[in-house]
């Protein structure tokens, strides 16, 4: 694999100016991956320039939206033949397993292809001025220079979310990863290169955020800034976006609730799928996941034995590294998030929480990286820390119900509102508490699913702004009105005469 390890600004790989580096390692097993540039925010403000100088009078600006949709069906093409060499280097970044980020890349393909779709039927509208001698319409042109910041979880499909709707819209943007998984970044911008994106249109800044990303959110020169991270960030990306007056789109974190009645234990299938999902929902990815099913609301009378069954089968999953065919699970991204989720699990117990399984660290062979166990803790308390606070780890907490009204009210007793399911035999219960639920997703008799065709995003402080669907493309576009009135005649407004 050549995957280059410098910025990409206006076209050319280059070292950050004070010649700064970051080595990147596997948290699998510690393995050097690479050592990358790092950034200041000197190369960010380049790259801005650059971004801002394509926008302005680059040959971009004359593209039209069907020969910008050409353009990302060939990034899908090239994404899609390249898409082993992405998905290696995304294990290698993240400690993922291969299979799972050979799926990420897949799901990155798919989204390039929609916004393609897109952007070749976005034409704007005639509107109805109610008069014959009116033409109004209104049409929509990209925001300008765009910085786009992404996580680390889904390094590059939440980068891609961004991208191409950015692109699809006639945007330029600088791109800036985060510092722990840069690499299918770094692939990207070949990729994107190769297939006929302009010098400046496509800039790339790999470093931390208060350094490398913050001119993203301060700078006049950015026009938006679209942020997927943690709620703490967010609020200092907003912050600093507020000076300049700039657009703000945020997808943050959630406390995503499971709620699951005790109908799903009317059939043994029913029941499994129930359970199998809640496991699904917890611990994919160990947990690091914004719409991870971390809160486990089951109806009290059926407690005992799905707490039971979810135990015993977390107690089963097999961790291991990116190429363990056998794992089923990785490990968190870094020490200093493993900590996190520690501290996180010991407050719990410390509050009263049952701790059913987990709550340790991987041991033998795990010890080479940042494992943490499959955690069930039960009998949390409403109110407390663990319902609270996005642990971001393999941990799912348990409260319990007894009518459907509580179930919503536990449900939407959170300030988060990103995801959630519910799980019942009853199709008009299930609808019930769908509509009743304050979250951006909600599944019914499922959990994880999204569809590059459908709105992801936030209530509360989840965020706001949506990424996908058409809002997706919509974000990255100013729509202006165009009043043309074909009898010009004097208004009489003013009498122009001295009496
Ligand atoms: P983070 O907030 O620590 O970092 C996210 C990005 O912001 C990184 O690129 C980081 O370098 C950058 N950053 C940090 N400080 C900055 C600053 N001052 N200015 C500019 N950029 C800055 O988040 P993380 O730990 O990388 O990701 C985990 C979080 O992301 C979780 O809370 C998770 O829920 C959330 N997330 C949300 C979604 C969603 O769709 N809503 C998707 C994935 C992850």
């Amino acid at each position: 694999m050549n995957t280059p390890t410098t910025l990409y600004i206006d076209g050319v790989w280059q070292a950050a100016a004070a010649g700064g580096t970051r080595e990147i390692r596997c948290p699998a097993d510690r393995s050097l991956v690479a050592e990358v540039s790092e950034a200041a925010a000197a190369d960010t403000e380049r790259a801005i320039a650059a971004a801002r100088r394509a926008f302005d009078v680059g040959p971009w600006r004359g593209t039209t939206a069907p020969e910008r949709g050409e353009l990302l069906h060939r990034v899908a093409d090239l994404l899609a033949e390249r898409a082993e060499e992405f998905a290696l280097a995304e294990s290698r970044d993240t400690g993922k397993r291969l299979v799972e980020s050979r799926i990420d890349i897949d799901d990155c393909v798919a989204c390039f292809r929609w916004f393609a779709k897109l952007a070749g039927v976005d034409a704007g509208r005639v509107v109805d001025a109610g008069s014959a001698d009116v033409v109004s319409r209104v049409v929509h042109e990209p925001v300008g220079v765009c910085g786009l910041i992404s996580p680390w979880n889904y390094p590059l499909l939440q980068t891609v979310w961004k991208v191409a709707p950015c692109l699809a819209a006639g945007n330029t943007f600088v791109l800036k990863p985060s510092e722990l998984t840069p690499h299918t970044s770094m692939l990207l911008m070949g990729v994107l290169t190769d297939a006929g994106v302009p010098a400046g249109v496509a800039n790339l800044v790999l470093g931390a955020g208060p350094e490398a990303g913050a001119p993203l959110s301060t700078h006049a020169d950015v026009d938006l800034v679209s942020f997927t991270g943690g709620l703490v960030t967010g609020r200092i990306i907003a912050a600093g976006a507020a000076a300049t007056v700039k657009k703000v789109a945020l997808e943050l974190g959630g406390k995503n609730p499971n709620v699951v009645f005790a109908d799903v234990a009317v059939t043994d299938e029913a029941f499994d799928a129930a359970v199998d999902n809640a496991l699904n929902a917890a611990f994919v990815h160990s947990g690091q996941v914004c719409s991870a099913g971390a809160r486990l609301v089951v109806e009290e009378s059926i407690h005992d034995r799905f707490v039971d069954e979810l135990v015993r089968r977390a107690e089963l999953i097999r961790l291991g590294g990116p190429f363990d065919e056998r794992a089923e699970t990785g490990p968190l991204i870094s020490a200093a998030h493993r900590d996190k989720v520690t501290a996180y699990v010991e407050q719990a117990v410390s509050d009263g929480a049952v701790l059913r399984c987990g709550g340790r660290w991987g041991e033998g062979d795990l010890e080479q990286g940042y494992y943490y166990l499959p955690t069930v803790l039960d009998g949390v308390r409403r109110g407390s820390a663990a319902v609270i606070d996005e642990a971001f780890g393999p941990v799912v907490t348990v409260e319990t119900f007894r009518t459907e009204d509580e179930a919503v009210e536990i449900a939407n007793d959170t300030v988060y509102g990103l995801a959630g399911a519910v799980w019942s035999q009853d199709a008009g219960k299930a609808q019930r508490v769908a509509n009743r639920l304050r979250h951006g997703t909600i599944w019914i008799n499922d959990y994880h699913p999204y569809l590059p065709q459908a709105e992801w995003g936030g209530y509360g402080q989840s965020g706001f702004g949506r990424e996908l669907g058409l809002a997706g493309l919509g974000e990255y576009q100013e729509s202006k009105h165009v009043y043309q009135n074909l009898r010009p005649a004097v208004t009489g407004w003013f009498g122009g005469t001295d009496d």
